[in-house]
């Protein structure tokens, strides 16, 4: 589902509303919402109002949503700065170019943020799409060295819910939140079976109309196959780090780099629609393998998927300093300029580290949608890839997601059909 920003009624005119969308006035149609008067606040759609909400409210989504758009004047700042932002409008940045742009400060740094805004809401408006997440299992065979959930982690408490119990928590937020995309995620657990995987895609499918994407680490290919079959839309899968040596020492044993993108590749090979991206702020992670993950994640990813490290206890990294919060944001504008299109979330680990004004900070440096945990409360303290989790305040999204019902599943199908396809005719 998605939320999109409120308007309130300035005229009207001729059985229409005018309001203002950004700095323009607009003449929507009014026949869904009889009585309007002026005054009043709506949720519209392209031309159309759609549904009044009261105007605390609205002023709530505003809050959570609006940004004070500041349009900085960018001929104030560098030659190369402009050239970067100018070039990034039809054309690929390269490796220096990322880094100039990860290097910013102050008022250029606000500028490639307002940049990324502005690109946001030519591509794709106001409209902030909203995922679930299930956390299935927190058994993991692998011992990545930043996460949580690693099997060394001998004092976390495990869970694995059961088949009934993840379908019926994807057909209630289907059918009684309006989720359009839930991420089935687990650590590496081969207690899932190929079948029992199959059997749970093929369950929710049957019972509710969502596309479902998977994270469910490296399977193998007749794996994914398979799940594909079944009815899995996309994967959500990172690379971590682009950068072999860095991946080696963070990955003592089981994930391996080159086995990474091999699932990459034939993920896409299989139609999957890819979310990817890496983590930022690991040890010893330099502005240059940031910038190589940049333009790896632009090579792979139909989705973004970056956020920062959060060091966990019970691990070896968790003495370690987070990833910086403003590098994070600055990583998702510089997506932006170069993923016009693309679903950027706002991912947990930099809500975790900066809250509710992360979220609406990463709003405004270019990111589009956000991923609302599904996970049963008793099961959520454990699945801990990182501490403190952080929760969002859920009711006005789930009370406004507009677009719930069959529009929303259309669009979203439209949307991902168009990436994969444009994807095919640019490598054919
Ligand atoms: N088993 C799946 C899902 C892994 S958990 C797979 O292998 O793809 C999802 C993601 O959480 C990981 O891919 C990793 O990027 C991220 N993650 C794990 N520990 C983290 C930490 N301490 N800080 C930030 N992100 C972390």
């Amino acid at each position: 589902m998605c939320l999109t920003i409120p308007a309130q009624v300035i005229k009207l005119e001729k059985g229409k509303a005018v309001i203002q969308e950004n700095d323009r006035f607009k003449q929507i149609q009014i026949s869904l919402v009889p009585n309007l008067k002026v005054g009043d606040w709506i949720l519209y759609i392209n031309d159309s109002a759609l549904e009044k909400i009261p105007r605390n409210e609205a002023k709530e989504i505003l809050e959570l949503l609006e940004v004070p758009y500041q349009k900085i004047d960018i001929s104030r700042l560098s030659g190369k700065f402009r050239d970067i932002i100018q070039t990034s409008k039809s054309k690929d940045l390269t490796k220096e170019e990322v880094v100039y742009l990860l290097k910013t400060k102050e008022l250029e740094q606000k500028a490639l943020f307002s940049e990324a805004n502005l690109v946001r809401k030519t591509y794709i408006k106001d409209f902030i799409c909203i995922h679930g997440i299930i956390e299935f299992s927190n058994f993991c065979k692998n011992d990545c060295l930043y996460c949580g959930l690693r099997k060394e982690n001998l004092t976390l408490p495990r869970y694995r819910m059961s088949i009934e119990d993840i379908v019926n928590i994807a057909d209630k937020a289907v059918t009684e939140a309006g989720y359009k995309l839930l991420v089935l995620q687990s650590g590496e657990d081969y207690f899932y079976t190929d079948d029992i995987l199959e059997e749970i895609i093929k369950k929710i499918k049957e019972k509710c109309r969502v596309f479902i994407f998977i994270s469910i680490g490296e399977r193998g290919y007749k794996c994914y196959e398979r799940l594909k079959k079944a009815g899995a839309s996309g994967v959500l899968f990172r690379f971590e780090t682009s950068n072999l040596e860095l991946f080696k020492k963070l990955h003592p044993q089981g994930k391996n780099l080159a086995n990474r993108f091999e699932h990459l590749r034939f993920m896409k090979e299989l139609g999957y629609f890819i979310a990817t991206g890496s983590i930022i702020g690991l040890p010893n992670q330099t502005i240059e393998n940031l910038a190589e993950d940049i333009l790896t994640t632009k090579k792979w990813a139909h989705m973004v998927s970056t956020g920062p490290f959060v060091p966990c206890d019970n691990t070896p990294l968790a003495n370690l300093v987070h990833g910086n919060i403003e590098m994070s944001l600055k990583t998702i504008a510089i997506l932006r300029l170069m993923m016009k299109n693309a679903r950027i979330p706002v991912v947990t680990a930099l809500e975790t580290l900066a809250g509710e004004n992360g979220r609406k900070r990463a709003l405004q440096a270019g990111a589009n949608s956000l991923m609302f945990n599904l996970t049963p409360e008793n099961y959520r303290p454990f699945y801990k890839i990182y501490p403190d989790k952080f929760f969002q305040k859920e009711t006005i999204w789930q009370k406004y997601g507009l677009f719930k019902y069959e529009e929303s599943y259309k669009m979203l199908e439209e949307r991902m059909t168009k990436e994969i396809e444009k994807e095919k005719y640019a490598t054919n």
